[in-house]
């Protein structure tokens, strides 16, 4: 039986012990009080906890290494994730967009259900502490170094411990930098999946508003062009929701070399003839009650402020229809940066795949040592996509130690 050392409970720490147990001895170590600290908040406390497309549509929504993901998630697939948890008496349901909830609506479940299976194969769970360093002889890992320079000798080991975001659940990407001190290559880090700030001030006064399945296009680098379509919250900084926090992922990078103009299209199923039609349909009313069988009404009134058009349908000229038309069927605003990596729901960038052997985790550079989760360069869209990552890849490195 070999020693074999997990650190970080998160999603891919915790699967990961759970398979090592079979066939080792494991030690799971976390740094907070708890574990799941990030799981307990996903899906908005609910845990959209995977995605039951077929993996060949998954993985059109892993946008960074998707191929680095083939071995683990056809090893341990969404189907296979559900039944884990159903075997142990987990009932789910499917929402919109084939996304994954636990039937109670709750991330609860799903933690407790992992704690019951950690103590059934007897995991040693240590709470509060935190990895400093791992020590490494003749390029294979030997052991890990805790707070207070604590050794603890180990065969192989798994680290789990996450990206750089939300770091207040305890995954603050610390641990890139102690992996690079060892010859680890790490890819550069963006906040991803992200709320986006804009230059214009005045769409702060749309703050609270949201709007369905509106369409944003964008140019992003040389020729890079994308269409996308869900839907949008105003907040007091720029803009959220998620098909904000879904092109974020993909302009991130880009933004460092300057704004990227961001074109919205808030009614693509009604054309700019027909928007024309229900402006003037009623001359008695203003325009904005005009508007309301088509958009909410707090949105139009502060957008004909912006515009000052404060006026009924016959007074108005073609020139200020115009404006309105294309204010609301091609509005131009500039997006100059993403909120910050404290706010990104996930990382984008993490242990470079290149030097991790993709069907068994172990890193290519020490010997023994093995990934799992958000810490490596992988990302998904929003949809469940990340959960299961962390999952898949936590289930491979767990049966190859
Ligand atoms: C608000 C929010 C909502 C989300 N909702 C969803 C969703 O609904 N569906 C989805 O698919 N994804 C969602 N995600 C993303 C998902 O939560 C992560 O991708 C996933 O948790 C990554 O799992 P992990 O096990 O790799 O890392 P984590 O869950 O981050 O776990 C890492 C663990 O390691 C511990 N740790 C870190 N460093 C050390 C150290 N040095 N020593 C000891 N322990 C350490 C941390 O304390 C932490 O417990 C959401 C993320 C956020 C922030």
């Amino acid at each position: 039986m070999s020693k074999v050392i997990v650190i970080g409970g998160g999603p891919a720490g915790m699967i990961s012990a759970i398979e090592a147990a079979k066939n080792n001895e494991v030690m799971l170590i976390e740094k907070n009080k708890e574990l799941g600290k990030k799981l307990k908040i996903t899906g908005g406390g609910r845990c959209n906890l995977t995605n039951m497309r077929d993996i060949d549509d998954f993985l059109k929504k892993i946008i960074k290494n998707p191929k680095f993901l083939y071995s683990s998630l056809y090893t341990f697939t969404n189907l296979d994730l559900l039944e884990f948890f159903k075997n142990r008496g987990v009932e789910f349901k499917i929402e919109e967009d084939f996304k994954v909830y636990p039937q109670k609506d709750s991330s609860d479940i799903i933690i407790n259900t992992l704690h019951d299976e950690l103590d059934r194969v007897g995991v040693k769970v240590i709470y509060e502490k935190t990895l400093i360093d791992i020590v490494v002889e003749n390029e294979e890992i030997k052991g890990v170094i805790l707070d207070e320079n604590h050794i603890i000798k180990a065969d192989k080991v798994i680290i789990a411990t996450g990206g750089h975001s939300y770091p207040k659940t305890g995954s603050d990407g610390k641990i890139h930098n102690i992996l690079k001190k060892h010859g680890e290559s790490i890819t550069k880090i963006y906040p991803a999946l992200v709320p986006l700030v804009f230059r214009e001030d005045w769409i702060k006064n749309l703050q609270g508003i949201s709007l369905k399945n509106i369409k944003i296009s964008a140019k992003y680098f040389k020729n890079k062009k994308i269409d996308m379509y869900g839907d949008i919250l105003f907040a007091h900084f720029g803009l959220t929701g998620p098909v904000i926090l879904n092109l974020s992922s993909y302009i991130n990078k880009y933004l460092q070399d300057g704004d990227i103009e961001l074109n919205f299209d808030f009614i693509p199923n009604v054309t700019k003839d027909e928007v024309r039609k229900v402006i003037r349909k009623n001359n008695n009313k203003s325009i904005y009650n005009n508007l309301k069988e088509i958009l909410p009404v707090n949105f139009t009134k502060h957008l004909l402020e912006y515009l000052n058009i404060d006026k009924k349908p016959n007074n108005l000229t073609k020139e200020e229809e115009n404006k309105i038309v294309d204010s609301i069927k091609e509005l131009k605003l500039r997006c100059k940066e993403t909120k910050s990596i404290n706010e990104a729901i996930v990382t984008s960038g993490g242990i470079s795949v290149k030097s991790i052997n993709s069907s068994t985790m172990e890193s290519k550079v020490i010997r023994n040592l093995y990934y799992a989760g958000e810490v490596i360069d992988i990302e998904g869209l929003t949809g469940g996509y990340n959960l299961q990552i962390a999952f898949s890849t936590g289930y491979l490195a767990g049966i190859s130690v």
